[in-house]
């Protein structure tokens, strides 16, 4: 009988990326409503030391592979290896991150399985009566959400956008296993050739990653409305980040938009200067702890999310926020 919630926990160069720990801290939801275990998968090259963290993070049991051929992601090796571990443990459910390697294992295993998969949810929960995982993610443009059931295959599988789901706190006095799989591979599995690999060097932090976020919208008006919330981030130690309008509007890249279609982030704390509060947007940062909105509309629905609200105009506002700040710190 199936059992137990499956979470494929990635690495690049031997360092655990976050949207496993994410995974994790929703497995273990979902596997305490269904009485059952957290299982993290673990592949890569002498990767065994990272698999204490992932049980201090809510795994029960790690079951990690260690081979030369796991060292880099790769299709082939990386899909024999996890397909072993789900053929031989019969999960109830696994989830992946919705990242370039999650996205590209998920759909190679539902196809090996012969189970379905729910791509890119924003929610996992498990229906109280039939305990069924409820996967629920944007429909028609995201004008809808979908929520989508595999009731007749098993394992029920979904891949999660870094940054949707909650990691838990560190607990090192946490116990559980560690157990090693065994996976016999043969030179013909691994069929591409890493010659070489090119990291592109960002000089700026991603927006998922910062504590602080100043976020401006179509009411900064320009591009050059964007340089006093730049200088308003160095002040704070913040990232700077936007609505959808100013991405479209060309007036900031695509990497910073906020929202639905854009990053989920969860800062300490995001200001939204002049942003309305479309729901696309709020979807992507409701969950910021401190939420501080400026707008020069009343009832903009911003507002509405927004721990402080200052009705006002962004360019008188922005950088008297600045001053003040600067003058603070001095
Ligand atoms: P507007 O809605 O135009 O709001 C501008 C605000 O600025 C207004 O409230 C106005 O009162 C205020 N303002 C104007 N001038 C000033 C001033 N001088 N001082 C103070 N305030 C001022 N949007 C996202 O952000 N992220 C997404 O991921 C996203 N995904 C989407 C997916 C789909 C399928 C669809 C249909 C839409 C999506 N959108 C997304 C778009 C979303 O619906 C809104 O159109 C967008 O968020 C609006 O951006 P905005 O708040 O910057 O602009």
């Amino acid at each position: 009988m199936s059992k137990d919630v499956f979470v494929f926990i990635e690495q690049r160069d031997n360092v655990l990326q976050k949207v496993g720990i994410e995974l994790l801290g929703k497995a273990r939801e979902l596997a305490d409503d269904l009485g059952q275990n957290v299982v993290a998968m673990l592949l890569g090259e002498n990767i065994k030391d990272e698999a204490k963290v992932l049980i201090s993070h809510g795994a029960d049991r790690v079951i990690y592979v260690e081979d030369p051929m796991l060292k880099e992601y790769a299709t082939e090796p990386y899909a024999k290896a996890t397909y072993e571990i789900i053929k031989d443990n019969d999960p109830e459910i696994v989830i992946y991150g919705a990242t370039s390697i999650g996205r590209d294992l998920a759909p190679r295993l539902a196809a090996r399985i012969h189970t379905g998969l729910t791509a890119d949810c924003t929610k996992l929960e498990i229906d109280p009566e039939s305990k069924n995982l409820l996967m629920t993610r944007p429909a028609f443009g995201g004008n809808l959400m979908a929520t989508i059931l595999c009731e007749d295959f098993r394992p029920q599988m979904a891949t999660v956008r870094p940054g949707v789901m909650q990691s838990l706190d560190n607990d090192a006095s946490r116990k559980g296993e560690i157990v090693e799989k065994k996976v016999e591979f043969k030179p013909e599995d691994m069929n591409i050739k890493i010659r070489e690999i090119l990291k592109i060097e960002s000089k700026k932090k991603d927006i998922t990653e910062a504590n602080i976020l100043v976020s401006g919208g179509r009411g900064m008006g320009g591009p050059e409305g964007f340089q006093p919330l730049e200088k308003l981030a160095k002040v704070l130690g913040a990232e700077v980040s936007s609505s959808r309008a100013a991405v479209d509007a060309g007036w900031i890249t695509k990497d910073h938009q906020v929202g639905q279609t854009g990053k989920t982030v969860r800062p300490e704390v995001y200001f939204a200067m002049g942003i309305s509060g479309a729901i696309q947007h709020l979807a992507g940062m409701e969950e910021s702890d401190l939420i501080i909105a400026v707008n020069k509309t009343e009832d903009a629905p911003i507002f509405g999310v927004a721990d402080l609200g200052i009705v006002g105009d962004v360019n008188a506002i922005v950088p008297k926020l600045t001053d003040a700040i600067e003058k603070e710190k001095a």
